[in-house]
């Protein structure tokens, strides 16, 4: 039995690491418990990383208000963690009478919510600005951005973890009993005991607050799919470009990311299944279809991978999705803090989605500051973003940077023993994908994947057969197929 925590936070997606890494400003014993083997493995890294500007949302909604202030404060934010933000701006465009009118009212609709640098753009300046997108005009938001959305999950745990909070990984809450003032937090490995508790459970969020007592929440799944195309293109799309936007779907969208790839999707579709993730060909097919209609400059042959993530979201009888809700039922479960369909805009109200629950949770208690807190967490110094000088002063200081692991993406050993070693500790071999770029090229990890694998071995001092690609049953290797030579008999 682990005990003596004031918070445990059920969840390893950006909202709970967000809320880990601003509750660590406090005098607190934090522990994060989260199922899978490293962070961000369900919707907080199967998302399209944009930073929304905020005017998507109804007037008055914590939706809209949280994806404003996360928004605002991203720069921020990415400039103390480290991780890849830009503030590029985004367009919806638009060809017909009915389109301009409808971006007009999205206009005012931002407008009201307080969102700043939102225009009406004329033909040139659309194809000024993204040469070749098909479109007669547009609604241009500059505050939006792009960001990557691992590496700000990533970056918020690290910095939590370095700020005294404990992450503790393949640990499925399974079930929460009150004992006087403390919550029982079970799962089929241990029991963690602690005064607050915080439902971040992204997906799962309903079966936590039934295990809360916080009953009757109704949670349906968005499933959405996503072709990953080459970098090369990303070079010609300076900013993600949206279509013009029904009152229940974004629409379709062709988006870059920080590292240059475009993305073409969604699909949106209900799912009852929250953990199916394949792809269908039909979807590949309506996905090009679509793209093409707006930015018809790529082929089949530029697909690298296809992706897709969950959204939940709360609906009530009826259907109709509501608001984020984020409470805390001092009656029911005092010192709980529950939250329910934390769907998109969840990666860009992040932060401000963890100062609000902080808030929340000081109105009822006074936690004392930590005068040591150190906001500030180094990124991987990344080889291929370096000037060639820059590169030769890194191989003479560390001469494992001038070894390179994944040829594709250009990256080093150096950087692989930084992922590895990071202050989380990596287990696994997607957690040095996301953290490096290593086998997220055009060979998907052909040629390096098993020098990684070899590498977190040796520096782990894991068996062959530890080591997963990602979750807990996915081994790299199971066995041996064949005795050594020396064994055979002459
Ligand atoms: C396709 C798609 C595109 C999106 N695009 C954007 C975008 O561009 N911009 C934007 O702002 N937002 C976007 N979003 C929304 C955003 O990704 C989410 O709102 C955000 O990631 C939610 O984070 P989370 O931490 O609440 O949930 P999650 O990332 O799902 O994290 C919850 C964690 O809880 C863990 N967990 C669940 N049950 C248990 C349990 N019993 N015990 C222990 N751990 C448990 C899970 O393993 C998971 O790691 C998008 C979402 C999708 C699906």
């Amino acid at each position: 039995m682990r005990s003596g925590f004031d918070v445990i936070i059920i969840g390893g997606g950006v909202v709970g690491c967000a809320i880990a890494r601003e509750l660590s400003r406090y005098r607190l014993k934090i522990g994060l418990l989260e199922k899978n083997l490293d962070v961000g493995y369900e919707t907080s890294g199967r998302n399209t990383g944009v930073c929304h500007g905020g005017f998507a949302y109804d007037v008055g909604t914590w939706k809209a208000k949280l994806c404003l202030e996360g928004n605002r404060i991203m720069g921020d934010v990415a400039r103390e963690l480290s991780f890849p933000f830009k503030r590029c701006g985004k367009v919806l465009v638009g060809n017909t009478q009915e389109d301009y009118n409808r971006l007009l009212e999205v206009i005012r609709q931002g407008e009201a919510i307080g969102v700043t640098g939102l225009s009406m753009i004329d033909d040139a300046e659309l194809h000024r600005l993204i040469p070749g997108v098909v479109g007669n005009f547009a609604m241009l938001s500059e505050t939006s951005g792009i960001l990557d959305p691992f590496q700000m999950t990533i970056a918020l745990a690290e910095n939590a973890v370095q700020n005294g909070a404990s992450f503790f990984f393949g640990q499925e809450v399974t079930g929460i009993r009150r004992e006087g003032d403390a919550y029982v937090i079970t799962t089929p490995k241990e029991t963690f005991v602690t005064r607050w508790v915080v439902n971040s459970a992204g997906l799962s969020c309903g079966k936590i607050s039934d295990m809360l007592g916080l009953t009757g929440y109704r949670v349906i799944y968005s499933k959405d799919d996503y072709i990953l195309l080459d970098q090369r293109l990303g070079r010609e799309v300076s900013m993600p470009i949206y279509t013009v936007p029904s009152n229940t779907y974004m629409g379709i969208h062709v988006t870059v990311t920080t590292d240059g790839n475009l993305l073409l999707g969604p699909t949106a579709q209900d799912t009852e299944d929250n953990a199916y993730y394949g792809v269908e060909q039909k979807n590949l097919d309506f996905l090009y279809k679509a793209a093409m209609d707006i930015w018809p400059h790529f082929t089949k042959g530029d697909y690298i991978r296809t992706y897709s993530g969950i959204l939940p979201k709360w609906a009530d009888e009826e259907g109709r999705i509501q608001d984020f809700k984020m409470e805390i039922v001092d009656d029911v479960a005092p010192r709980a803090v529950n939250l329910v369909g934390i769907e998109s805009p969840g990666l860009t109200a992040s932060v401000a989605i963890a100062r609000h629950v902080i808030g929340m949770m000081r109105e009822r208690e006074a936690f004392p500051e930590r005068a040591d807190f150190n906001p500030v967490r180094k990124g991987i110094r990344r080889f291929a973003e370096m000037t060639a000088e820059e590169q030769a002063e890194a191989i003479r200081e560390n001469p494992d940077y001038g070894e390179l692991i994944c040829r594709c993406q250009k990256v080093t050993r150096a950087e692989i023993l930084q992922a590895i070693h990071n202050p989380l500790g990596v287990s696994t071999v997607t957690g040095v994908k996301y953290r490096t770029r290593a086998m997220m090229g055009r060979c998907q990890g052909g040629y390096c994947q098993m020098r990684i694998t070899r590498m977190l071995e040796e520096e782990r001092g894991l068996a062959p057969q530890e080591i997963t690609y990602a979750r807990e049953g996915s081994q790299m290797l199971y066995g041996l197929v064949r005795e050594e030579a020396h064994h055979v008999e002459a």
